[in-house]
């Protein structure tokens, strides 16, 4: 639910604009018992209380740093990113300077499509991420993070959450894959390290000036034909991506690098409260290293499922306004401080599968 002021509702304009209106949902609340029982059961599973006792606290900070205890998913994971980059704009003097005086709403756009979209109105900015691109994170991500063991099943789970995209246009008619337990947390690290990093590249947008003068580059960009104004615009976002990344990686400056080397060598668990917090952050870390290939690589999928469903280039279609995927990942990547991360592997296991889940979704899209 957007707050009850002028950015919010020139949210809800823009909706409207759209015939949109934001979900509603009843409001539900998490409280601390529902935390006591969550981890006494990971505690039975598991048997680790050093465990137990870091999720609490941290479920305990998330909660508390709510803006309202009413939340729906959409909104919380959301709130969450929002929160997270304006937590690292706010560390950088010179980004907190280029935000000042700057209000800034961050909505779910509601429409089944794959985007996210960052936009000046009268009273601020908003930035909207469309509910298709948060299912489909989820979906792929829960999919590769399933049992690894039966290839075949992760290629259908993966080609029915394209399909809903591409053919249905609604993620509703997509799979819902469940993490595996083990897994479970290291899939939720990379979906939320993901949106970080998209809301955290609308921000690189909106740092960069980029937005302030959209008016005259929406108005340029209608001569296709025109090289500069295209390269300005792949520019645009190779800088929004630059911004974006070091925002999410702004935590990076906090890990104590002793115990950073310490865990990466060591393949036992953490075995005390500190020793988890240090863990978990480090395991933050490497998530947010890892998500912009993650990001790309699943464009590059839909992209390449696109074109096969369509028999056209959509990559040729795409790159007259935005950088290919391929180039923007090797930019990033070429930049990444920190060679070791095991997250990477997930987006090497997606790329390994496009071929195959391409022609399953056109399979599937041919049955009658
Ligand atoms: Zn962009």
């Amino acid at each position: 639910m957007p707050p009850p002021d002028v950015l919010g509702s020139d949210y809800l304009d823009l909706l409207s604009q759209f015939g949109l209106s934001p979900a509603s949902f009843e409001p539900s609340s998490v409280n601390t018992a529902d935390i006591e029982a969550f981890t006494a059961t990971f505690v039975a599973h598991q048997g680790q209380e050093s465990f137990a006792e870091y999720l609490k606290e941290a479920l305990a900070k998330e909660i508390g740093s709510q803006i309202s205890s009413a939340n729906y998913r959409a909104d919380f994971i959301l709130q969450r990113s929002n929160r997270r980059i304006r937590r690292a704009i706010s560390v950088s003097p010179s980004w907190a300077a280029a935000a000042e005086d700057k209000q800034v709403f961050v909505g779910e756009f509601p429409t089944g499509s794959i985007n996210a979209e960052a936009r000046k109105t009268a009273n601020g900015y908003l930035i909207l991420i469309n509910t298709g691109l948060l299912y489909f994170v989820k979906q792929v991500i829960e999919a590769l993070c399933s049992d690894q063991s039966n290839e075949q099943t992760l290629i259908e789970e993966i080609a029915h959450a394209v399909l809903a995209y591409l053919v249905r246009t609604d993620p509703v008619y997509g799979p819902m894959p469940n993490a595996s337990d083990n897994l479970a947390l290291t899939a939720q690290q990379l979906e939320f390290a993901v949106y970080d990093f998209i809301i955290a590249h609308e921000y690189g947008h909106l740092l960069r000036g980029h937005l302030d003068a959209d008016e005259q580059n929406r108005m340029l960009a209608v001569d296709a034909a025109s090289l500069p104004v295209i390269n300005k615009s792949w520019e645009q976002e190779y800088e929004a991506d630059e911004v974006g990344y070091a925002l999410t990686l702004s935590e990076m400056k906090e890990l104590n690098w002793q115990t950073v080397d310490r865990l990466l060598q060591s393949s036992e668990p953490p075995t005390n409260l500190q020793e988890w917090r240090d863990h978990m952050k480090l395991a933050g870390v490497l998530a947010a290293l890892a998500a912009p290939t993650f990001f790309f690589v699943m464009e590059k999928l839909i992209v390449k499922a696109h074109s096969a469903l369509h028999d056209v280039n959509f990559e040729t279609q795409l790159t007259s306004t935005h950088p290919p995927s391929e180039s923007r990942r090797e930019k990033l990547e070429s930049n990444a401080p920190f060679p070791y991360n095991h997250y990477l592997s997930y987006g090497a296991m997606l790329e390994d599968l496009i071929a195959p889940v391409t022609e399953l979704t056109r399979e599937f899209a041919e049955r009658p």
